[in-house]
């Protein structure tokens, strides 16, 4: 056990030095690593790894710092970079970003978006965004009028860019067009067929039906009947020519068009509503070859799609770009489903799509989640096909790294204690800003009157602490000043001359009191209160939490 809680030491020191924080988690996982015996008595392991990671979370930065520099040399070595794979590419790479304007992006979006766009910027290519709004049918995938912008705003939010926009459904004209070449050159064709039926006997059975065999004439009269509104939802679609062995069956001869009867559309509002759409494979097949896009990363789950529209391909003697596949992000505690969160924000359960208790993007941004943070989190998932647990633990850790050197302490008390100092040793001190030697400072002005903290009141109640920057007291209600330097015993927060100001956790507010200089604190800044976490101003002495 002793090499083990030497191990831990050393683990927690690197990972407080390199996050802020040590997180027991992350202490553990190596610890385990090196010792893969000791995961037989994991539950005494991970006690003796929680006591290791508290102890090193209550020392100061510097102590840290300077303990991290003698376990650095040999840590190096073994460091090894989870950096993005290089891609084969020649010339000027073209990759696009697809999403489906119905609802704000959240953090699983950001892999598919975050990969294209890193690539994209390594190779010094283009990265197209298509609004892929082409289901007016399926209430739960419905493009929603606002998204488009808002999807805007996030992916700018994230430091996407992108040299040009497309929106699928404002090019069904386009998608009509090559779908008659489709059927001029006998790649496709009309079915007439009842769904249920044609399932039955092609796919599972393996026979072709009749309108497989439809001449050119006969499958251009049916698909200008579909296009002037003469055929209803149900009775006629434009399938695409696969051979009937196909393994897979999903693949055979599938859907490229359909009717719908009562199309609902927000950018044809007040207009009539085509009711001839694309499926989502035909009409980013035609972009992707349109706009000359090089390389696809995008979901597994997608993966019949890149066998659909290879057959499209090899059909028309085009070639299909290059493709790479990544496992999704999910995650048992957020809901990421955009329908789903919009139900619960119709009910009341939320208070729109940046709720703190959610994952999108705008909820990571309002509680002071940077996007460099997600960036560097997705990147460390790397490009492979592993299905990944959102873990925000390593979110919070790469924004602690981001944040940690920049956001300006100062004291909050969420539950505030009132306490009398016997004494008061001086009128104001002087605190840092940063802990570090030459951090800018902040004055506070005193008082004997002084606010801590419930929890730490009842914890240390009788025993000597320091008020962190100020002086020692043996806590009471009436508290007797010791004296004024600084000794290695638990260290406090407080407040004198306090200020109200909201601190808002995902499920919980607190109305608590501040110190003086938080009124200062600007729209969007993001702050750390000490002993509390960080969090970001939403508006003045109003405030969400981020992490600790
Ligand atoms: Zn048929």
């Amino acid at each position: 056990m002793e090499e083990i809680k030497k191990a831990a030491e050393k683990y927690a020191i690197l990972n407080a030095a390199e996050y802020g924080k040590a997180c027991i988690k992350a202490v553990a996982s190596r610890v385990f690593a090196e010792f893969p015996e000791a995961r037989k008595s994991a539950r005494d392991v991970i006690e003796v790894i929680r006591k290791v990671v508290e102890s090193v979370n209550s020392l100061e930065r510097e102590e840290i710092l300077k303990l991290a520099k003698k376990y650095a040399p040999e840590e190096k070595k073994e460091k090894k970079k989870h950096a993005l794979p290089e891609l084969p590419v020649s010339g000027k790479p073209v990759f696009r970003i697809a999403p489906n304007p119905n609802g704000p992006l959240h953090i699983g979006h950001a892999r598919m978006v975050i990969l294209n766009d890193e690539y994209a910027k390594r190779y010094n290519g283009e990265l197209i965004l298509r609004f892929d709004d082409t289901d007016p049918k399926n209430p739960a995938k419905r493009p929603v009028k606002e998204a488009y912008e808002i999807i805007r705003e996030d992916l700018k939010w994230l430091g996407v860019t992108w040299s040009k926009e497309i929106i699928a459904s404002q090019r069904l004209e386009i998608y009509y067009e090559h779908f008659k070449t489709c059927l001029e050159n006998g790649i496709a064709y009309i079915c007439t067929c009842d769904a249920e039926e044609w399932r039955e006997r092609v796919r599972k059975r393996r026979e072709a039906c009749e309108c497989r065999e439809r001449d050119r004439e006969e499958n251009l009269r049916l698909w200008e009947k579909m296009l002037s509104g003469n055929l209803r939802e149900g009775e006629a679609v434009g399938r695409i020519k696969t051979s009937l062995e196909e393994k897979d069956p999903a693949v055979i001869d599938w859907v490229a068009f359909r009717i719908v009867d009562n199309p609902v559309h927000p950018l044809f509002e007040g207009k009539e509503t085509p009711k001839v759409w694309p499926t989502l494979d035909f009409a980013s097949a035609i972009d992707d070859k349109l706009c000359g896009v090089t390389h696809i990363i995008r979901g597994k789950d997608l993966a019949i799609s890149e066998k659909r529209q290879k057959i499209l391909y090899s059909a028309l003697g085009w070639e299909y770009p290059k493709v790479f596949v990544f496992g999704k992000i999910f995650s048992e505690k957020y809901v990421f489903s955009t329908s789903k969160i919009r139900e619960c924000i119709e009910k009341g359960e939320y208070s729109g799509f940046d709720d703190p208790r959610l994952a999108t993007l705008r909820a990571l941004r309002k509680r002071g989640i940077t996007p460099q943070a997600i960036r560097n989190y997705i990147i460390s998932l790397g490009l492979n096909e592993n299905e990944t647990k959102f873990d925000e633990e390593i979110l919070y850790a790469e924004n602690r790294k981001i944040l940690d050197p920049v956001a300006k302490r100062y004291f909050f008390v969420k539950e505030p204690i009132k306490i009398e100092l016997d004494d008061l040793p001086f009128e104001k001190v002087e605190a840092p800003f940063f802990p570090r030697k030459d951090s800018e400072k902040r004055s506070i002005r005193l008082s004997k009157t002084v606010f801590i903290e419930k929890e730490d009141f009842e914890r240390f109640k009788g025993k000597e602490v320091r008020l962190m920057h100020f002086c020692n007291v043996i806590l009471d209600e009436k508290a007797k000043v010791t004296s004024v330097e600084n000794k290695d015993i638990p260290k406090i927060h407080w407040v004198c001359n306090p200020i109200e100001a909201r601190l808002i956790f995902p499920d919980k507010v607190y109305k608590g009191y501040a110190e003086e200089n938080v009124k200062n604190v600007k729209k969007n800044e993001i702050v750390q209160f000490e002993r509390v976490g960080f969090a970001r101003c939403d508006e003045k002495l109003v405030f969400y939490f981020a992490h600790r």
